[in-house]
């Protein structure tokens, strides 16, 4: 029988190359197969070209299931990039990411190959390895760069010229005498090596504990999440700075995120001082060549140190051992678009697949952190006081009530004497207001007309400065009408609010003999113009700052002594439950901008609501208190971190396409003990883009299967169609 079998006729083709699964960037739910053709060698995590329709694209050899395709229609992968693979921890991590989030993985996976061309390595550039034989004619120069060269490193001919401080001819005379071998070296790092030896900091008896404890998670190994609290100024980024160089010591990668990094040059330049050399950044302000050299150099482990925005999480390190997150509270870090993910709760997940410490720092922690620092998840590392003399700042109320600003003006008599002295002193004032462009409504004084954005529910903003009518949630401008365009009436249009140019143009009017800057992420110039004035302003070169809330994040302006918020309900107002926390963040982190050098120093605050839990905690410099409060608020409504919440918005080209889907969803789901289904209602922003917008809201407790709910929910709907389309965002951060 052996002797009797007939191996099956090989159909042509069919079985000749393995068939692999590799994610492309395409919203699908599962990886495409593809050939490997004769000869090519792919592994799991390998970076691969495939033909995708009629286009080229980069992908990801994957493992697990892929879409099964008629073995006769099966492609072939085109090319394997000469790139290291990405790992498993990263792939496990881009699959968490895409199940947590109900994002399709390929477009997980799309942001971690976010630098197209890098894939293949730069040219290597020609170099030089001393032979160990010496040329018989020697000189005092040639001996010079023979013991230049003679540490065993590899130069390239003007670098070791340089070192030796000889010129280029006397390096090429000794290539000639057989003293060099030719070698191919890597292209030039994009930054040095930091040095973790370069200049350590003095820190203070409280700051070296708390370095030492950061320092001892780092070196134990291991994953572990550290909170690292500490009042404004107190010094945190000195402190994360020891566990950062812990890692580097151990040979790791250490990963910074910072919101707005493409403002904080002073963070780049604090990094620098201490480690000799500056981080590598990554945002979307960097040049797309920069890019490219910084994916290729952080996949071989050539970077040692990150300092990016969320976007950052997806880089492909090869042996990242410690994330930090700045500022963790700070609203920046959420993504709400395609995939929505949180950065700081995504890099502690990628901490604990990649088995090492993350740090969380603030000085006003989100809730959901300080909860888990409580309960002992995190463990909590303080720092009470500022740094050497300063002292915070003495915070107190104006209640708008008693001390109402004169007719046209929005500040205070209060706050305007205290300009005033301040000035006066030679130290500056910041006015904090969160509202960019000069008045957020405009009407017609005759007929009433109110100017709205043709695509969104919202009014257009009055941005005299450039002279347009300005959305801020689609980007429509139209130029500042002279004439009311349903009454036709000139000149009586009326604009109503202020938004910063408005105080910046009343601070004007007021102090015209004071150096006024206005800062605001809308103005020409864009980040470099931003970087520059904030650099203005540290040095002393304005009296008067008017600013939104970039002016709130960690910069440090010796000189400042007095901080206003001109509208401190402004954000109290929308009804969102988290809306008292983002307040209570906000004023703290912008009164902290003054006092950090050791001038008494004060911060205003004004409110029509001076009796509201924020304002009162502000007042009295408590913020246990505050948040005492609102955990038991939140923990009563069951709301996040103590349940679960997760967003669907329905979006349609009409309104009545939306509410009906909207409607289907509800129907489909499924029936869940403890998850709740609310809505569809209309979205807070109703239109957006000339889309009309549902939301449903699906509320479980703190255990929740609210994935799988999702997951089922979707897949019982009838199919989104038409125009409409569904995002789901998990753990929204407005609700
Ligand atoms: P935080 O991030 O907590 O607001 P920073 O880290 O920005 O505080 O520190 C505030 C200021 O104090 C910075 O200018 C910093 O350089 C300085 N500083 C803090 N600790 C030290 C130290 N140990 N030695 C020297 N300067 C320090
Ligand atoms: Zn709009």
């Amino acid at each position: 029988l052996l002797f009797g079998d007939v191996p099956p006729a090989r159909r042509p083709g069919a079985e000749a190359g393995r068939v692999v699964p590799v994610l492309v960037p395409v919203p699908s739910e599962r990886p495409y197969s593809y050939r490997v053709p004769e000869g090519m060698h792919v592994e799991p995590g390998s970076i691969v070209q495939v033909p995708l329709g009629p286009r080229q694209v980069a992908g990801v050899v994957w493992e697990g299931e892929s879409d099964v395709v008629d073995a006769r229609k099966l492609r072939e992968i085109t090319h394997v990039f000469d790139c290291p693979p990405l790992d498993g921890p990263m792939r496990r991590f881009v699959d968490w990411v895409a199940d947590y989030t109900l994002s399709p993985p390929g477009l997980v996976v799309r942001m971690a190959l976010r630098a197209p061309v890098a894939f293949d390595p730069e040219p290597m550039i020609d170099g030089l390895r001393l032979t160990g034989g010496r040329p018989e004619r020697m000189t005092p120069a040639r001996l010079r760069v023979v013991e230049t060269a003679a540490g065993g490193e590899d130069w390239t001919r003007s670098g070791l010229a340089g070192a030796a401080g000889v010129t280029a001819s006397v390096v090429d005379g000794l290539i000639r005498a057989g003293a060099f071998d030719p070698v191919r070296l890597p292209p030039h790092p994009v930054v040095p090596a930091p040095d973790t030896a370069h200049a350590r900091a003095d820190l203070s008896p409280n700051q070296g504990a708390a370095a030492a404890e950061l320092a001892a998670r780092v070196e134990a190994g291991g994953f572990s999440v550290s909170l690292l609290e500490g009042v404004t100024g107190s010094g945190k980024t000195e402190v994360y700075f020891e566990a950062v160089a812990r890692a580097l010591d151990a040979g790791r990668q250490v990963l910074i995120l910072l919101p707005e990094i493409a403002l904080t040059q002073s963070f780049i330049d604090r990094f620098e001082a201490r480690f000799g050399a500056p981080p590598a950044q990554w945002h979307s302000d960097v040049a797309p060549r920069t890019r490219e050299r910084v994916w290729r150099q952080v996949a071989e482990g050539r970077v040692r140190v990150v300092a990016g925005a969320r976007s950052a999480l997806f880089l492909p390190f090869a042996k990242l051992g410690l994330v930090v997150v700045d500022e963790e509270h700070d609203p920046a870090y959420k993504q709400e678009d395609r995939t929505f993910y949180h950065a700081r709760d995504m890099a502690v997940v990628r901490a604990r697949g990649g088995g090492f410490p993350a740090i969380l720092a603030s000085a006003t922690p989100s809730l959901e952190t300080r909860v888990n620092a409580r309960s002992g998840r995190y463990s909590h590392v303080t720092l009470d006081a500022r740094y050497a003399a300063a002292a915070l700042p003495t915070l107190s109320l104006v209640d708008m009530r008693r001390h109402p600003p004169a007719r046209g003006s929005f500040v205070s008599p209060v706050l305007l004497t205290a300009i005033e002295e301040t000035v006066a002193r030679g130290e500056q004032a910041l006015l904090f207001l969160n509202r960019r462009g000069y008045a957020p409504l405009t009407l017609c004084r005759v007929c009433g007309h109110r100017f709205q954005c043709p695509q969104c529910s919202t009014w257009l903003v009055d941005h005299r400065l450039r002279g347009t009518l300005q959305c801020h949630h689609c980007g429509h401008a139209e130029r500042r009408p002279g004439a009311c365009p349903a009454c036709g009436t000139l000149d009586h249009l009326a604009a109503c609010g202020p938004g910063v140019e408005r105080i910046a143009e009343e601070m004007l009017e007021r102090f015209p003999a004071a150096r006024t800057i206005l800062l605001s992420s809308d103005l020409p110039g864009g980040a470099r113009r931003l970087r520059r004035e904030l650099d203005a302003v540290a040095e002393g070169e304005a009296d008067i700052v008017i600013g939104t809330q970039l002016v709130a994040k960690g910069h440090h302006f010796p000189l400042m002594t007095l901080v206003g918020a001109i509208d401190a309900d402004l954000g109290l107002a929308n009804g969102d439950p988290r809306a008292a926390e983002r307040t209570f963040q906000l004023l703290h982190q912008v009164t902290g901008r003054a006092g950090r050098t050791g001038r008494a120093s004060r911060g205003l605050i004004q409110t029509y609501c001076p009796e509201h839990p924020v304002m009162r905690a502000i007042e009295a410099g408590d913020p246990e208190r505050f948040y005492e409060r609102e955990t038991m608020e939140r923990e009563r409504a069951g709301l996040p971190p103590f349940g679960r919440l997760a967003a669907l918005i329905v979006s349609a080209d009409t309104r009545r396409e939306a509410e009906e889907h909207g409607r289907q969803l509800r129907l489909a789901a499924p029936d869940a003990e403890g998850i709740e289904v609310l809505g569809p209602a209309e979205a807070p922003l109703g239109v957006l883009r000339g889309r009309h917008r549902f939301r449903l809201l699906v509320q479980g407790g703190r255990g929740a299967a609210i994935q799988s709910f999702l997951r089922e929910m979707t897949a019982r709907a009838p199919r989104p169609r038409g125009s409409v389309q569904v995002q789901i965002d998990v753990d929204p951060q407005s609700f």
